[in-house]
């Protein structure tokens, strides 16, 4: 199908100081566990976007020196020329789609407790970044950087970006934001220096220029030179002389780089879940940006829609269209608005599993898209499937897991049979997706379900239970059961083992919820899942006007939230709602309306 015009802007060129963007779509640097330890999977996993048509293609962090080691977190590495070859490969694979290559040139400061190299965590002023935050937490405390260690931090980024031209690398990163290390520069919280990097906006952004200038210098204007920065906390500053202090400093940075890409401070909010944020949620932070400077400017904001796209180019909040989960759930994104196909888009659901992937410091993997991370290694594509299988499939169940099953088969080839017990298809996610904020998370459903309906080779029966003879008649080749699990009513002993059970009156599963029973009166929600289900029921009941105590075996409420940048949220959430927060218990029992509770680690 041809184009709709009306998203002809999308794919129009932009030039980036010397080099020119084929097209808006900006895959903008992102974590996806893929260091230089696996060159191949890396490459074959920003290739594919490149192959769907992104227009530029950025690796994720990039430590330009063994001084910014985010062990156990994975990053890449440009420390020395044998770094070259493995990122080489990446370009490689982006170019041979006509896309750009970008990579993120990143000092984490303070940030990076550098675990495996040893080296002591770089700072302006000694001042440790997220000292208490799960999985940066340390008990060491960053050195103040000297003179010495300016010039060679500006140094390490030039060597860096000589390595990463060899490599191939078109767009050169400085990183100022989400708290490393050029960044810390540019907040006085972390920034007390009284030389002239410290002291007034004109000092702090020193570092920055700097390093822009030496980027730029090491590759003599062979590449762009992008400056990556958050906007977050120096928005919320006041200025003397200007709006704000963020409007301050980039009035001083506004001419240094070829492109802005501009972003929140924490990761819980720069890259926050559906849970919490709609589409474009950045705008309000960033939208000043293009009216500071003449440079274009790139931002995220988890974009799906192509209208929302054009309307962000149109409006002057942004010149190229940032994605980075967009990019993953569906690689050819791009391709499929070129091609007028934008209802096949496998929108991403804002679940942030890719992220807790990063957290876990594992390749990347993705609700929408379970290709991901497996281009290389499985020789998985998102888009073609080899047509090897014959014969004939009966998949029972409607839910996620069978509508995944029932498309893979259909498209191998096979005659599929998707057999559902209830009215719709959805499983799980019917009323899962009804929760607060979890609307967003039926695009699970609604993706496949579209590609479904429009095969030839697939047959849909709703209001069918099967027993297993029912399965045996059908006279399949291949059976597929994919009717889910249900919620158990163990409680949760001291060892944090499933213990004794709890039943009776007035006690509910999910499961009890999802069929229509609804508590009357004040409620406790015990929760030892730990991930979205709990805080999400606390939420749909406070919402109802129960009084709900959120009773959670962890130190905080969705503790495994933390993996997926929800559990900030989910605590201002709480608040919110009046929903009262009690943590490190577990429910001991509970009888005629009352519930004893211990305490996890002292027992009491
Ligand atoms: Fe989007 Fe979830 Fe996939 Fe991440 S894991 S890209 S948030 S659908």
């Amino acid at each position: 199908m041809p184009r709709n015009p009306r998203y002809d802007i999308l794919f129009q060129p932009v030039q980036i100081g010397p080099k020119t963007a084929p097209n808006r779509f900006f895959q903008v640097p992102h974590a996806s566990g893929m260091t230089n330890a696996a060159p191949r999977v890396r490459a074959a996993f920003r290739g594919m976007k490149a192959e769907g048509g992104w227009g530029v293609v950025c690796t994720g962090a990039c430590s330009v020196h063994p001084s910014s080691d985010d062990s156990p977190f994975p990053n890449a590495t440009l420390w020395d020329d044998a770094d070259i070859k493995a990122h080489a490969l990446m370009c490689d694979a982006v170019h041979d789609h006509g896309a750009l290559a970008g990579v993120e040139l990143w000092h984490g400061g303070a940030a990076a407790m550098n675990r495996t190299t040893r080296y002591a965590p770089l700072s302006p002023s000694g001042v440790p970044w997220m000292a208490t935050h799960v999985g940066f937490m340390t008990s060491a405390r960053p050195k103040v950087m000297d003179a010495g260690d300016i010039r060679d931090l500006i140094r390490w980024h030039a060597d860096a970006a000589r390595r990463a031209e060899q490599a191939g690398f078109d767009i050169l990163y400085v990183y100022s934001g989400m708290g490393y290390l050029p960044y810390q520069f540019l907040l006085s919280d972390y920034n007390r220096r009284t030389d002239a990097y410290g002291g007034n906006v004109q000092n702090r952004c020193r570092l920055t220029l700097e390093l822009i200038d030496a980027v730029r210098e090491a590759t003599q204007g062979r590449c762009a030179v992008a400056l990556r920065v958050s906007m977050q906390e120096l928005r919320a500053r006041p200025s003397d002389v200007a709006e704000s202090e963020a409007h301050e400093v980039m009035g001083h940075l506004k001419d240094a780089p070829d492109l802005f890409d501009v972003k929140m401070d924490y990761s819980a909010f720069d890259c926050s879940p559906s849970r919490f944020s709609a589409e474009g949620s950045h705008e309000a932070t960033v939208a000043f940006m293009k009216t500071v400077t003449g440079k274009p400017v790139v931002g995220v904001g988890r974009f799906t829609s192509p209208d929302t796209m054009v309307s962000m180019i149109k409006r002057g909040v942004l010149d190229l269209i940032g994605g980075a989960r967009p990019s993953i759930a569906d690689p050819f994104l791009p391709a499929k608005i070129n091609e007028g196909r934008e209802a096949e888009i496998r929108e991403c659901i804002g679940c942030n599993l890719c992220i807790s992937s990063w957290h876990d410091g594992v390749w990347v993997r993705c609700t929408q898209n379970p290709t991901a991370g497996e281009e290389w290694r499985r020789g998985w594509h998102p888009e073609k499937v080899a047509k090897d299988a014959k014969g004939s499939a009966l998949v029972i169940g409607g839910g996620p897991a069978g509508l995944e099953a029932a498309l893979v088969l259909a498209r191998r080839g096979m005659q599929v049979s998707v057999a559902e017990a209830g009215r719709d298809f959805g499983g799980r996610l019917l009323w899962e997706s009804s929760l607060p904020g979890l609307r967003q998370w039926f695009r699970v459903i609604d993706y496949r379900l579209g590609q479904l309906q429009a095969m030839a080779n697939v047959r849909l029966f709703p209001e069918s239970p099967m027993t297993a003879q029912d399965a045996l008649d059908f006279g399949a080749d291949h059976i597929v059961v994919a009717t889910g699990a249900d919620w158990d009513r163990a409680l949760c002993g001291p060892n944090e083992i499933p213990e004794g059970r709890v039943d009776g009156p007035g006690v509910y599963t999910p499961t009890d919820l999802e069929r229509g029973a609804m508590p009357q009166g004040p409620v406790i929600v015990h929760d030892f899942d730990n991930y979205y289900m709990g805080s999400a029921l606390s939420e749909m009941l406070a919402d109802r006007g129960l009084p709900v105590t959120h009773v959670t075996t962890a130190g905080t409420a969705a503790a495994w939230g933390f993996m997926t940048n929800e559990q900030p949220q989910v605590h201002q959430s709480f608040v919110r709602r009046g929903i009262v927060l009690r943590t490190s218990e577990r429910v001991v029992s509970f009888a005629g309306g009352t519930a004893r509770l211990a305490h996890m680690l002292s027992g009491v």
